[in-house]
């Protein structure tokens, strides 16, 4: 059966000291969860290595990291300097990094190898535009985002692949996919998977969901059974909240 995870995205969010009560607070808060969800969190750089001491069972993810593996990259972060700080996911392909800082489907795939030889687990976010959805494209982008972003990817690299599917008109803006449109995209991605790989990939590759993804309607987003937990953006920020949508499981 493939993981259910909830992860945290705190974005830039937190200085050092608030960041480190929150990452207090969500162990706590996790020794006592009701279900078998993993929990992951993706502070800011800056916090990784001390979050890393105070987090327990909880894991450790960062927000991204460089394409490159080390050399004269100014102000870029590599997977190996993530490994040394205790991280295990590195979130990648965030529609902020594809909108902001025009990361393109081919550098990701590019740094979803490198993260891969490290043995660390990228969650590579995949959505579409509300312009998109409303021109029927919906279904040609997410393709194009996961047979570019995963491609010479093996099955064995798939085990430790975690895709979230974030549209991205529902990222921080209060909208949230219906738990119908959530189905039916996660559907539309296990069954690319298959044509992709094979029906075992597609059945164990861990999909999640984000976008506005908040405790009152976690529950019958998470109901459906191809969503297999959710990336948490605002609702990460309240230690209460992000555990109580571990709990909706
Ligand atoms: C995100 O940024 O990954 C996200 C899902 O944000 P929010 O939950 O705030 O919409």
């Amino acid at each position: 059966m493939r993981q259910k995870i909830v992860a945290g995205n705190w974005k830039m969010n937190t200085l050092l000291q608030d960041g480190l009560e929150l990452a207090k607070a969500v162990e706590e808060l996790a020794k006592s969860k009701k279900c078998d969800a993993g929990i992951i969190i993706a502070p800011p750089y800056t916090h990784l290595a001390k979050v890393s001491e105070v987090i327990g069972e909880v894991k450790l993810a960062a927000q991204n990291c460089a394409a490159e593996e080390s050399g004269a990259y100014t102000g870029e972060i590599s997977p190996d300097m993530l490994i040394s700080v205790g991280v295990e996911y590195v979130i990648l392909g965030h529609s902020e990094r594809r909108a902001y800082y025009n990361e393109d489907n081919d550098l990701l795939n590019k740094k979803v190898h490198l993260v891969l030889s490290k043995k660390l687990s990228p969650i590579y976010c995949c959505g579409e535009v509300l312009e998109e959805r409303e021109q029927g494209k919906l279904f040609d982008v997410i393709k194009e985002q996961i047979t570019v972003g995963l491609k010479g990817l093996s099955g064995d690299d798939m085990k430790n692949v975690v895709i979230a599917y974030e549209p991205v008109w529902a990222i921080g803006t209060g909208l949230t996919a219906s738990p119908e449109q959530a189905q039916e995209m996660h559907k539309f991605i296990r069954d690319l998977l298959v044509e992709m790989f094979d029906t075992t990939v597609a059945e164990n590759t861990t999909i999640l969901y984000g976008g506005s993804c908040k405790p009152s309607n976690a529950e019958e987003l998470f109901a459906n059974p191809d969503v297999d937990g959710g990336l948490i953006g605002g609702a990460a920020l309240k230690a209460d909240d992000f555990i109580q949508i571990v709990n909706s499981y």
